[in-house]
This record gives structure tokens, C-alpha cells and sequence, in this order.
């Protein structure tokens, strides 16, 4: 009976399964590891004859010291001292098999990526987490700017290619082969930076000389822009990162009688866009007119909050609705006016073929007609 309350405390996981107490069945722990053992003993309980069955990861990990643990265990003359010896040796198995899984992966990987960082220089990492799985790179361009590229790093780096996520306007495609290291990362990044010299050279121009009000922060990746022209319009322009120099997507907002002008000249002369200037110098020359600048005007002139909800940007949106009314002229949210015009019986809806939904009404604050049109979601 001691002998077996004494199993029971070493290994308080293996309970008998039968009366004679020949067969034994459970878990054996170690280093936070379970595993499922059974162990059968002939009926004299003679332990030189006894039979283990495990699971196949203890198996996987006792798989050297099969040799051992028979002449260890053949050795015991109890269960419990049976018991003891089968433990420690797990212990030392899953110990051994958890130092050699350690030692085939992270600290080569690291040595690897520590002597490649060497000869990309530190100063071109930003960040780099704790487990080196994702390492942040800097690059310096000709114009100072900065660019910035994230490699993330696999157990089977460099044999697997790692994957990049940069801030570049276009897709970055790593061109890969094992014997690479993060220095042909870097400078096949550096090459497509140079390939976009000119994009952004003409986008930073933008962005120094008018009012961009959309997006309020440009990112490097960025390629649209919405340009004040003043009196609540503005034109936006999705730029081409691979043509800078061509003609732009653009769309006009705001009120019809301050874009319809510059709408026109742009048409008109759409044919002397010349690609050798830059995309502001063409945009002027065809609308013939100057945009607002840093320098003349200040950006709030632009920035007027919508007269219904009284606020500029609602859910990211701009009051880029404006009465056409010259004597009114007051922003709106599209959404915010067709709230508005929904609320009143006077108001006229109608379904566009687009996918947009149109109301016709009158404006709150000077009643002449206005329309509204919101995206049918
Ligand atoms: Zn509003
Ligand atoms: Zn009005």
C-alpha cells in the first residue's frame, strides 16, 4: 500500500487501472510538457518484463535513450523508484530536445542577422523587435528625403524570401535567392526610390507651394492630392507614380461657378501639357489661373467647416458640397445636406444609374435649389 501511495506522489498524473495494479495510465509532466504514458507489468509486477507505451511526442523525444532507460529502469526494484528514474530521464530528454530545437534556429538566425546589419550599417535601422522577425530599414534619397522599408524575417530566412512592406507608391517585388542578404535588400529598395525621384520631386512641390487639404498628412506612398483653388473648391489629382509628368486623374469640387471656368481651360488646352515641366507649372499654365499659396493665404481660408454640423471633417469627409448661390456659397457634407433635404416634404429623390442616390431641395440658408448626392451603400 506505501509503495503505491508513493507512486501516486511522484507521479500524481498515472493512476492504476486495475485492481491488481499491473497497469498504469495517465501523464507524465515535464517542463510544462504533458505527455501520455501507459505502463503494463506482467502479473508478477516484475519490472525487468514491464512494457511502456507513450505518445508520439514523448516517443519523438525518448527516442535516443531507449538504451538507457531499459537498463536503468530493469534496475529498480519498485514502482516507485521506477517512477523516479523514468521521470528524470524525461526531464533530461525534453530538457536536451528543447536546448537542440533552440540551437537550430534563433541564435544562428541571429548571428546571421547581426553580421548582415554590420554591412548595412546600424544607423540604416530604425527598429527592430526582440525576436528579429521584422527589421526596419532607412534609406536617405538625393533630395534628403527618407524612405523607409520593413523586412520580415521567417525561421527559414534566408531560404524563404522574406516578405517587404515599404512606403513606395508602387509595389515593391523583391527579386530573391538564398546566398542574398539585407544589403540586396537595400539596394534593390534604393533603386526603385531613384526610379521615383521625379514623382516625388513633384509632389513635394505641391505639398510646399498650395493648400493641399486632402490627405492632411501626405505619406511618401500617397498619390492623390486635393488642391485648394479658393471660394470652398478645389480640384483633386491622382497622379500616375510610374508617368508623374503626364496629365493626372483630376475632378473638380466645390461650387460650379468657380470650377467650371478652370474646367474649361483645362479642356480646352488639354493638348499643351507638356511632360517635361512639372505637374503644378502644367496644372496653372491649362487653368490659367495661380493657386492659393502657403505664402499668400492661410489654410483655415480653406478649411470652412460645413454650416450644418459645424464641423470640417466628419467620418474623414470635407464639406465639399457648396451652394451654388454666389450671394450664399456655404459648405456642406454631402451627407450632412442629404440628411437635411431628407428631413423636409419638399424635397425629391431620385436613384442615379451610378450607384448614387440624388435629392433635389432647397439650401437652409438662402432656399434657392441645391442638390445632394450620397453614394447607395
Ligand atoms: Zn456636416
Ligand atoms: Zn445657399
Amino acid at each position: 500500500m506505501a509503495e503505491d501511495t508513493n507512486s501516486m506522489n511522484i507521479c500524481q498524473l498515472l493512476i492504476p487501472q486495475n485492481k491488481e495494479r499491473t497497469i498504469y495510465d495517465g501523464f507524465i509532466e515535464s517542463l510544462g510538457q504533458e505527455f501520455h504514458l501507459k505502463i503494463e507489468l506482467p502479473a508478477n509486477r516484475d519490472l525487468t518484463f514491464c512494457r511502456i507505451h507513450c505518445d508520439v511526442n514523448l516517443m519523438n523525444i525518448l527516442r535516443g535513450y531507449l538504451q538507457i532507460i531499459k537498463t536503468r529502469l530493469q534496475q529498480c526494484s519498485s514502482i516507485p523508484t521506477f517512477l523516479e528514474e523514468l521521470k528524470s530521464i524525461v526531464y533530461l530528454a525534453v530538457k536536451q530536445n528543447k536546448e537542440l530545437k533552440a540551437l537550430n534556429t534563433a541564435p544562428y538566425l541571429y548571428e546571421k542577422l547581426i553580421q548582415e546589419i554590420a554591412i548595412v550599417k546600424w544607423d540604416k535601422v530604425v527598429e527592430i523587435d526582440e525576436s528579429f522577425k521584422k527589421v526596419k530599414l532607412k534609406t536617405v534619397d538625393g533630395a534628403e528625403r527618407e524612405h523607409y522599408i520593413t523586412v520580415h524575417i521567417s525561421s527559414q530566412y534566408p531560404n524563404e524570401i522574406p516578405e517587404c512592406s515599404t512606403d513606395l507608391p508602387s509595389e515593391f517585388i523583391l527579386l530573391w535567392n538564398n546566398s542574398m542578404t539585407l544589403a540586396d535588400v537595400i539596394k534593390q529598395f534604393d533603386k526603385v526610390v531613384e526610379r521615383h525621384q521625379i514623382f516625388w520631386n513633384c509632389l513635394d512641390e505641391i505639398d510646399r507651394s498650395t493648400w493641399v487639404l486632402e490627405p492632411e498628412n501626405p505619406r511618401r506612398k500617397d498619390n492623390a492630392r486635393r488642391i485648394a483653388l479658393g471660394n470652398n473648391s478645389s480640384v483633386q489629382i491622382i497622379v500616375n507614380p510610374l508617368h508623374p509628368t503626364h496629365l493626372p486623374e483630376c475632378r473638380f469640387l466645390g461650387a460650379d461657378k468657380v470650377v467650371k471656368p478652370l474646367r474649361d481651360n483645362m479642356n480646352k488646352s488639354v493638348h499643351l501639357w507638356n511632360t517635361s515641366h512639372s505637374i503644378l507649372h502644367n496644372l496653372q499654365a491649362l487653368m490659367e489661373i495661380t493657386f492659393p499659396s502657403q505664402i499668400s493665404s492661410k489654410k483655415e481660408d480653406f478649411c470652412l467647416e460645413c454650416s450644418i454640423c459645424y464641423l470640417y471633417r466628419l467620418e474623414g469627409e470635407i464639406p465639399d458640397k457648396v451652394c451654388e448661390f454666389p450671394a450664399c456659397s456655404k459648405p456642406f457634407h454631402q451627407a450632412c445636406l442629404y440628411e437635411w433635404l431628407r428631413s423636409l416634404p419638399t424635397s425629391n429623390q431620385s436613384l442615379t444609374k451610378y450607384g448614387f442616390k440624388n435629392i433635389y431641395g432647397e439650401c437652409p440658408y438662402c432656399s434657392q435649389p441645391i442638390t445632394a448626392r450620397l453614394e447607395d451603400k
